[in-house]
C-alpha cells in the first residue's frame, strides 16, 4: 500500500468527525467514491462477498493514494440478485428498494456539499440501476453530477491480453472475479473446489462476458435454469494471483485519472429554449 499524498488527510468517510466531513465537502467537496456490491454466490470456491470486497478495496485503496481528491464512503452490501436466488448464500433486494436506497444515499452527499459523486459497481445487475440513479442525481441536481463504473469496465483493454478462457465465456466467479480475489485474500479461496461451467449460446444473439462485452439482446434468465449447479460461468482454475494484482492496479490508475478529469469538468448552466424559457438560441431565426 503507498503512502497518502498528505497524511493529514482521511480518506475514509466512516473515520471522520463532523468537522472533517465538513471541510471535505467544502467548494464542491472530494469526489466521493461509493462501493456498491452483491452478497451472492460465487461458486463453489469463493466467498459471497466478492462483489463488496472488491470495489471497497478498489474505492478505499484509490482514496489513500489520492485523499486530496477522493473520499470513499461506506459501502452498499447488498445488490439485486433475484436471478441468483436458487443459490444459497443469496441475498436479494427489489430493483425499485434498490434504486431508491442508492438515490437516497447519494443524494444525501449532494445536500452535505459534494457535487461530484462516482457509483462504483461490483455486480453484473446492479449496472443497470446504478446508471439510473446517476441519471437522477444528475436530472434532479442543480451542480451535482454523478455517473456509475462496473469496475470491469476498467480493465477491459487488459483482459484482452491477459485472458485464457475464450469470449462469451468470463462472467461470474470466473478467471477474472477468481484472480481479482486470489490478489486480495488467497486463503479464503478453495481452488480445489473451482470448476469450469462453461455454458453453451442459447441464441446467436445471447451471451453474457464482462470483459468483452455481452451479447447484443439484453436477455438474463434465472441462474439455476442455466448453470450446471456450480454457480460458476466461465473458467475459474486459470485464475492467478499475478492477474489479479494487474488488474488491481489497471483498474485503481483509471478509476484516479477518471475522477481527476471528472472533477475537472466544469457544470455548464441549463438552457431553456421552450416558449416558456427566457434563452436565446443563436439557431432559431424570429
Ligand atoms: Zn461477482
Amino acid at each position: 500500500m503507498s503512502t497518502p499524498a498528505n497524511p493529514q488527510l482521511q480518506p475514509l468517510l466512516e473515520r471522520m468527525t463532523w468537522p472533517e466531513a465538513r471541510r471535505a465537502a467544502q467548494d464542491g467537496g472530494r469526489v466521493v467514491l461509493l462501493p456498491i456490491g452483491a452478497i451472492e454466490q460465487h461458486g463453489p470456491h469463493l466467498p459471497v462477498d466478492v462483489d463488496n470486497r472488491i470495489v471497497v478495496w478498489l474505492c478505499n485503496e484509490a482514496a489513500r493514494r489520492r485523499p486530496d481528491l477522493l473520499l470513499s464512503a461506506p459501502p452498499i452490501h447488498y445488490g439485486f440478485n433475484e436471478h441468483n436466488m436458487g443459490f444459497p448464500g443469496t441475498i436479494t433486494v427489489a430493483i425499485e428498494h434498490f434504486i431508491n436506497y442508492v438515490f437516497d444515499v447519494c443524494h444525501s452527499f449532494v445536500r452535505q456539499g459534494h457535487t461530484r459523486i462516482v457509483l462504483l459497481n461490483g455486480h453484473g445487475s446492479n449496472a443497470m440501476p446504478c446508471a439510473l440513479v446517476a441519471r437522477r442525481i444528475v436530472n434532479e441536481s442543480s451542480d451535482a453530477l454523478a455517473a456509475a463504473i462496473s469496475h470491469w469496465n476498467l480493465a477491459r483493454d487488459l483482459a484482452a491480453q491477459l485472458r485464457e478462457t475464450a469470449i462469451g465465456g468470463m462472467a461470474h466467479a470466473c478467471e477474472y472475479e477468481t484472480s481479482w480475489y486470489l490478489f486480495l485474500d488467497q486463503a479464503a479461496v478453495k481452488m480445489e473446489l473451482a470448476v469450469p461451467d462453461l455454458l453453451e449460446r442459447r441464441t446467436d444473439y445471447t451471451w453474457a462476458d464482462l470483459m468483452a462485452g455481452d451479447g447484443p439482446v439484453a436477455f438474463t434468465d434465472d441462474w439455476s435454469r442455466v448453470s450446471n449447479g456450480s454457480g460458476v460461468e466461465g473458467d475459474p482454475r486459470t485464475a492467478t494471483v499475478a492477474k489479479g494484482q494487474q488488474y488491481a492496479e489497471e483498474e485503481l490508475a483509471n478509476l484516479i485519472r477518471f475522477c481527476e478529469q471528472f472533477k475537472a469538468m466544469p457544470t455548464l448552466p441549463r438552457r431553456n429554449y421552450t416558449a416558456r424559457g427566457q434563452d436565446e438560441n443563436p439557431h432559431y431565426e424570429q
